[in-house]
């Protein structure tokens, strides 16, 4: 078993650790700051072996440098980011295997939010590690790739096992809900996780993770596929890609 460690940071950020207590060996995934992930590992006594970095936004790679020095990590992210992801060691592809440990880690590009935007899903613990491309009930805004490439990414994650768990790097959940609710008001599995989900915000308690089975139900950008959802938002008879399109519009304009 991994164990994973959730940090909060900056407005609506997560680092996550992940540690592996037979060999001891530990990852940070995204550090957008290096401080938090300094006095987590040194009040649990990890080392921090590596770096995984999703893509090359400031907020998921501005700690890569300061724990590099401090740890001697390997840092880990797409080879199409090779030149804009600061200290990398080494540039990973789509289907590459990477290890943790004994357990292995499948590398998926999600191009989309970024063209380079990559993602790393462990098979045998059932767990992704999703940065921006997916987010509980939203995907990533399309700041570089076309929809047709996030729609394409996109199916890829919807066809992992159900039970795996989503990790996304925002905690965007609550505003998610909010427009999910707009372009598909009669769904009552939606209805029921939003109300899940201001419990635990009033709380002030994170709503991530998910599993791939609770966004089929309620994210909207995995539900292009849903009649009331195309009638509500006038996409009848259009491509999956053009109704993702318009969802992502929508989203964009909300
Ligand atoms: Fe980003
Ligand atoms: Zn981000």
């Amino acid at each position: 078993m991994l164990e994973i460690l959730q940090l909060p940071i900056l407005k609506d950020n997560y680092v996550y650790l992940i540690h592996d207590p037979e060999s001891g060996e530990t990852a940070a995934v995204d550090p957008g700051l290096a401080q938090p992930v300094l006095d987590a590992i040194s009040q649990k006594n990890w080392p921090l072996n590596y770096i995984f970095n999703t893509h090359h936004h400031w907020d998921h790679v501005d700690g890569n440098l300061e724990l590099k020095q401090k740890t001697g990590c390997k840092i880990i992210a797409g080879q199409g980011d090779y030149n804009r992801i600061p200290g990398i060691d080494i540039g990973v592809n789509d289907n590459d295997t990477l290890s943790l440990g004994k357990h292995s880690i499948k590398i998926m590009a999600t191009p989309g939010h970024t063209l380079h935007h990559i993602v790393y899903y462990f098979p045998g613990q059932q767990k992704l590690f999703c940065g921006d491309t997916l987010f509980v009930m939203g995907c990533g805004r399309l700041f570089e790739g076309s929809a047709e490439q996030m729609w394409q990414s996109l199916q890829k994650l919807k066809a992992l096992p159900a039970a795996t768990q989503i990790y996304c790097t925002h905690e965007y959940t609550q505003s998610n809900g909010q427009f999910a609710l707009t372009v598909e008001p009669d769904n009552v599995q939606l209805q029921q996780k939003m109300r899940a989900v201001n419990q635990l915000r009033a709380n002030h308690q994170p709503t991530v993770p998910s599993t791939i089975a609770q966004e089929l139900t309620t994210n909207p950008f995995f539900r292009e596929d849903s009649t009331s959802l195309q009638k509500t938002i006038g996409m009848i008879n259009k491509t999956p890609v053009q109704i993702f399109a318009e969802i992502r519009r929508l989203k964009d304009n909300f």
